[in-house]
């Protein structure tokens, strides 16, 4: 039922975990597929390989913390594929940082690569999207964003922004057929969070936390994303899906 043949995505963070697993998604849904990386080049060339068989792809090597090298990153796939339809703001980090040791530089750091980078993107994206009357905003946030995160409130607070700023968008937006929701996961099995989840003690009090007992693979944050994209979903804008196996139930 979900069919993107003739749609161009544009995934941050496309290398590894949830945002490898939308480009899975997205390329297997028909979408032409364009990602970045940064570090994790060997990971990007693989994907780049393994999808090409499938559908046009093509990845980008971006510092989300880098503006100029994200304008660059825009102009070059919309030199590539012709347009953006989808952007799925997904790039993220997640270190710990207790108020009283946290250092200037590390609370900027975050708001930089997890909350200004969507920003930015949106910036240079959303112009042709208005020209096209269409377009697809999804912004990976967090129950940090929710809930807030002790001894991650820099995270927490660019999570926080990421959904204010989902909201802001989808009703600035609207009138030009732009949608933009948020998709809001817990606990995901990633690089991110595997050395948390690694200490038998905090998995144990994390798991009791969700009811459904299980942590997310990055395949169940990928689907949300992909029908968020797709036109079952074209009445929705504004919403934060939360993927969190019930530890956050809000509306
Ligand atoms: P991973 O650590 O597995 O992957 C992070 C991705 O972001 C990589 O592709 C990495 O690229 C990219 N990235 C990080 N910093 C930069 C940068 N400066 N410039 C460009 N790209 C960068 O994380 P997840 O897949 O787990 O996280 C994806 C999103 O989901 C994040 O926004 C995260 O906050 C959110 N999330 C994750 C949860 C979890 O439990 N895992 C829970 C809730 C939300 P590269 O490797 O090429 O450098």
């Amino acid at each position: 039922m979900i069919n993107l043949k003739s749609k161009v995505v544009l995934i941050t963070g496309g290398s590894r975990g949830i945002g490898a697993s939308c480009v899975k998604y997205f390329a297997i849904a028909g979408a032409s597929v364009a990602f970045t990386y940064n570090s994790s080049k060997l990971q990007a060339d693989k994907l780049v390989k393994r999808y090409s068989k499938l559908t046009r792809i093509k990845s980008y090597k971006v510092d989300v913390a880098n503006p100029k090298e994200i304008q660059n990153c825009v102009e070059e796939v919309m030199n590539d594929f012709g347009h953006i339809d989808i952007l799925i703001n997904n790039a993220g980090i997640w270190k710990e940082g207790r108020i009283d040791k946290m250092s200037l530089a590390q609370w900027e750091e975050t708001l930089r690569i997890n909350l200004t980078s969507a920003f930015l993107f949106s910036f240079f994206v959303i112009p042709s999207m208005k020209k096209k009357r269409f377009g697809r905003i999804i912004n990976i946030s967090s129950t940090a964003g929710q809930r807030g995160e002790a001894r991650y409130s820099h995270y927490a607070a660019s999570k926080g922004g990421m959904i204010s700023f989902t909201k802001s968008l989808a009703e600035e937006l609207a009138e030009f057929n732009i949608l933009v929701n948020s998709v809001a996961p817990g606990w995901v099995w990633t690089d991110m969070s595997i050395p948390a989840l690694s200490d038998k003690k905090s998995f144990e009090s994390e798991i009791k936390e969700i009811p459904l007992r299980k942590i997310a693979q990055p395949d169940d944050i990928a689907g949300p994303v992909l029908f968020l994209a797709s036109d079952l979903a074209k009445h929705i804008t504004g919403e934060v899906i939360n993927v969190n196996g019930g530890s956050v139930m809000c509306g």
